[in-house]
């Protein structure tokens, strides 16, 4: 061979020195990591090779990249497409169309993700309450076996299209509409086809174990694997819980039944102020809840349940627990809590603020009503994988939950290095091949020869998040080289202009 064609550089990208954290659990080893194109070729002992670009990771710990399978991204990927609030975790996969809403249809929304790529990869679940509302509006009522059968070619189209599978929100509108039998018919049809089924449950409070029950019976009736996403105990009557949700998952899996989890690690959650609102209040959308709310006797109705509510469930007893990231209305409210607003601890008045932010619209609001030992309870499940259930949040603008910033960080910081609630190869191993295999993302989430090259390499010494409640707009901290599809998009803790990421498709997908 002629001496200029062998001093060429063999491989494209070289990661050297690092501690090998292999994705699939295995303790760390020192090793080096070759990329040629977007594909991992060699995962082993450090050697000296000639390379077009070596990202040193010496001290410093190499992982694939991280798969978000909970996340709200499409809120935010074509306007800031760095998704830097992602990479700067590691997170290089993300899988939307959560909590049964999806944009539709499927392979329409790939296809443009496509043509104006981001940093991360992209794919995306079937919303059942999409699927519902496309075909019987927001009405509480049962499908006809017409409208069944047009429900059911839909999912069978978009898994066609792409999709990973099916999400129900069975908590909202107009999920919270549906017979459990209806989920099964169009589980039934995600299974067929490879598919998954993940479920924000009718309740993650006072009835989280009825809720995990039907899960388990979608799961086992749909035969497809089931997954509980954001897993979660809401309001201080009913903590604790997680120690029979967790039987209740252990004993299906015994019995045959795929059972898994998904989690972010804090004690709040997030979601429309809409969840302090009784169901029927919401039937058929906004404009019918301004009618309902313009008759005394509804309005009076409505703000009993959300009493109950505050007090009992998303309230946890207390309104300061109850905080505005952003109101429709009021830009002001941002940050604010619902007892600020209120100026007392009166529940009625409280309710009343309630209806009114909803007649104007609505809120995003956060939910500090989790205790800390369901949280670490749920997290040492070794079926629990990590996803954020964020966004891609335009930095600075409202005050939104810290979770789109800090989950991956967070639990490698706080609960690896700091509270050892479970081990780094661990935790690893819950964002990268766990979400990949229960996904059926069959080349990513491991660092082996063949697998695409996503990789992250982080501190493992320093890497924590940063972003709080209140004060949210803080990247991750410790992250130092992200590449995504062999392409760099964070080298030294720098963000590059690279947009590598692509579509990903489901297991069904016929081109
Ligand atoms: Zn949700």
């Amino acid at each position: 061979m002629a001496p200029l064609a062998a001093q060429a550089p063999q491989y494209d990208i070289w990661i050297s020195g690092g501690r090998i954290v292999d994705g699939a659990g295995n303790p760390w080893y020192i090793g080096d990591v070759g990329i040629i194109g977007d594909t991992i070729v060699y995962v082993g002992p450090s050697k000296k090779v000639a390379a077009r670009q070596t990202l040193d990771a010496r001290g410093k710990t190499v992982t694939p990249g991280f798969i978000d399978t909970h996340s709200h991204g499409r809120r935010g990927i074509f306007e800031v497409p760095s998704a830097e609030n992602q990479i700067r975790q590691g997170v290089t996969t993300i899988i939307e169309g959560p909590d049964g809403s999806s944009p539709y249809p499927v392979g329409e929304y790939l296809t443009r993700f496509s043509k104006v790529p981001a940093t991360t990869n992209f794919g995306l679940m079937l919303g059942q309450g999409t699927v519902r509302e496309k075909v019987i509006g927001l009405k509480d009522r049962k499908a006809t076996p017409e409208e069944l059968d047009k429900m059911r070619e839909i999912v069978r189209q978009s898994m066609r299209e792409g999709a990973f599978g099916l999400s129900t929100g069975l908590f909202y509108v107009p999920g919270a509409f549906t017979p459990t039998d209806e989920v099964v018919a169009l589980a039934k049809v995600a299974g067929e086809m490879g598919g998954v089924y993940t479920s924000h449950m009718r309740d993650e409070a006072a009835k989280s174990v009825e809720s995990v029950k039907e899960l388990i019976r979608i799961g086992e009736e749909g035969h497809l694997p089931a997954q509980i996403t954001h897993h979660k105990i809401m309001g201080g009557k009913s903590w604790g819980q997680s120690v029979d949700t967790l039987r209740l998952v252990e004993e299906a899996r015994a019995r045959g039944v795929d059972i898994s989890i998904d989690q972010y690690p804090y004690t709040a959650s997030s979601t429309g102020l809409a969840a302090l609102v009784p169901k029927w209040a919401l039937e058929s959308g906004q404009k019918s809840f301004k009618e309902r709310a313009a008759s005394p006797e509804a309005r009076a109705r409505m703000k009993q349940d959300i009493v109950v509510n505050l007090k009992v469930d998303r309230g946890s007893g207390d309104l300061r627990n109850v905080v505005f990231a952003s109101c429709v209305g009021d830009r002001t409210l941002a940050g604010k809590s619902l007892r600020d607003l209120t100026g007392s601890d009166d529940f009625e008045k409280a309710a009343e603020h309630v209806v009114r932010l909803q007649e104007l619209g609505g809120c995003s609001c956060i939910y500090h009503a989790i205790s800390e030992e369901d949280v670490v309870r749920i997290m040492r499940y070794p079926g629990t994988m990590i996803a954020s259930d964020g966004g891609i949040p335009i930095f600075g603008e409202d005050v939104p939950h810290p979770r789109s910033y800090g989950t991956f960080a967070r639990v490698l910081g706080r609960y690896v290095r700091e509270k050892k609630v479970i081990t780094l190869e661990d935790a690893v191993r819950r964002m990268s091949s766990l979400p990949a295999g229960r996904f059926r993302i069959m080349d990513r989430g491991l660092l082996r020869p063949g697998m695409k090259a996503d990789v992250a390499v982080f501190d493992a010494n320093t890497v924590i998040d940063k972003s709080e409640f209140g004060n949210p707009h803080q990247y991750a901290e410790g992250f130092a080289h992200v590449v995504v599809n062999g392409t760099p998009v964070l080298v030294d803790g720098k963000m590059l202009p690279a947009r590598p990421g692509r579509a990903i498709y489901g297991p069904g997908y016929q081109k």
